[in-house]
């Protein structure tokens, strides 16, 4: 039998008339810079693929605040780079603390656990941040080699704001500590050598405002040591860093690069420098404050407490009698908004950033969003919260 040729839709069809303004939990809207950049293909080895290897590297470290060598991509997702520390810094046996206070500090530990590791877990209750001093007793009482947290949990929200106390805590026990920050990084401080902290990890479509599908990792020199003197090499070969070092440092085959991806990232970086990182979480915070500021204005609750608050994603409680999924549909239909729901929580959330954390974006987002509630028969003070949110931008 003959496969025919399938029907098909064009892509112009498929996609909306008019963009929609990407400002859900990710991917986040690119600068032109970076989307030009993902355009290009270019030899993957040589003299140039070279330089521009160089300069991404040596951006990282200013990104990423550190001055170990050890950067090193990965062609696919935040949960690649994820999978990429785990599995070289992890194996048969190795004792695990895992911080888990959302779906991906949950992650990390189920990574762990298909290692072979022996894991356990410090769940802490919905909506609140891991503390420093139970940090601590679960070391003492269990002894891990290795700890995985998540800086920033994009899933509901919460901010592990004492990560430097907890990773002074991991430093001073030891122990290796392994760091998420897909959603945080570039949107408020990570000092990867200051802290101590042996592996981040990050993405391409959140806090950096890349393309998804190419990642970034920095190991501690520590952490470069644990990986060459393991007992054997991991098992996913992908992943190895030790061969992913080979492309990384020595401009060496180990598989074909996502040279676009590359590019792409490369002008996000580029963008990052010249923002300096000050200025850069500064934007964000004043966006973010005045973002949450008029979300409260329009009548709204905000899901996490200021304390353990995330400023790059805001969670909003859905206001009694809205449904969550009809919300976020008819924000995205009507107003080309592009807002995101959430795993199990009755919340929406909003992101903050990169490109997100603009002035006019979050006027249309704020907007669209009291009007999609209002269509939807919700009670709420559209005008007062619009003009709190320019207040917002003034005084944060
Ligand atoms: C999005 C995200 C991830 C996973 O990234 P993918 O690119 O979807 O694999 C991991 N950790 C955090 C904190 C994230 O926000």
């Amino acid at each position: 039998m003959r496969i025919s040729v399938p029907e098909l839709v064009s892509l112009d069809e498929i996609l909306p008339s008019e963009p929609l303004l990407m400002m859900g939990a990710g991917p986040v809207p690119i600068p032109n810079q970076v989307g030009r950049a993902n355009s290009i293909v270019i030899n993957h080895l040589g003299e140039t693929m070279g330089k521009i290897i160089e300069q991404v590297k040596s951006m990282s470290r200013y990104v990423f605040q550190t001055q170990s060598k050890w950067i090193l991509g990965v062609a696919g997702p935040g949960s690649a780079a994820m999978e990429m520390a785990i599995t070289n810094l992890i194996w048969e046996n190795t004792k695990v603390l895992s911080i888990c206070n959302g779906f991906f500090s949950g992650r990390l530990a189920e990574m762990a656990t298909r290692v072979g590791a022996d894991v356990t877990r410090y769940e802490i209750p919905e909506g609140l941040a891991a503390d420093p001093d139970s940090v601590k007793a679960y070391i003492e009482k269990y002894r891990p080699e290795v700890i995985t947290l998540v800086q920033g949990e994009t899933s509901n929200t919460v901010c592990n704001k004492q990560l430097r106390q907890i990773a002074e805590i991991a430093q001073a026990y030891g122990c290796y500590i392994i760091v998420d920050a897909v959603c945080t990084l570039s949107t408020m401080p990570l000092n990867m050598d200051e802290w101590k902290i042996d592996a981040v990890i990050t993405g391409g479509q959140k806090g950096l405002s890349s393309i998804p599908g190419v990642s970034l990792i920095a190991f501690s020199e520590r952490a470069h040591h644990r990986i060459h003197s393991r007992p054997k090499p991991p098992a996913q070969w992908c992943l190895d860093a030790k061969l992913a070092e080979g492309f990384w440092h020595h401009n060496a085959y180990h598989y074909t690069a996502p040279v676009s991806g590359i590019l792409a990232i490369h002008e996000a970086l580029a963008l990052i420098c010249n923002e300096t990182l000050e200025a850069r979480f500064e934007r964000h915070l004043r966006c973010s404050k005045a973002l949450q500021h008029g979300i409260e204005a329009l009548g709204l609750k905000l899901f996490v407490q200021e304390a353990s608050r995330l400023n790059s994603v805001i969670g909003i409680n859905v206001p009694n009698g809205i449904a969550q999924k009809a919300l976020c549909a008819h924000i995205s239909n009507r107003y080309r908004v592009e807002i995101s729901g959430s795993f199990g929580l009755d919340i929406v959330r909003i992101g903050q950033m990169g490109e997100q954390s603009r002035a006019h974006h979050l006027f249309r987002t704020l907007h669209a969003f009291g009007c999609a509630i209002r269509d939807l028969g919700g009670d709420i003070d559209l005008p007062t919260g619009m003009a709190e949110l320019e207040r917002g931008l003034q005084r944060f």
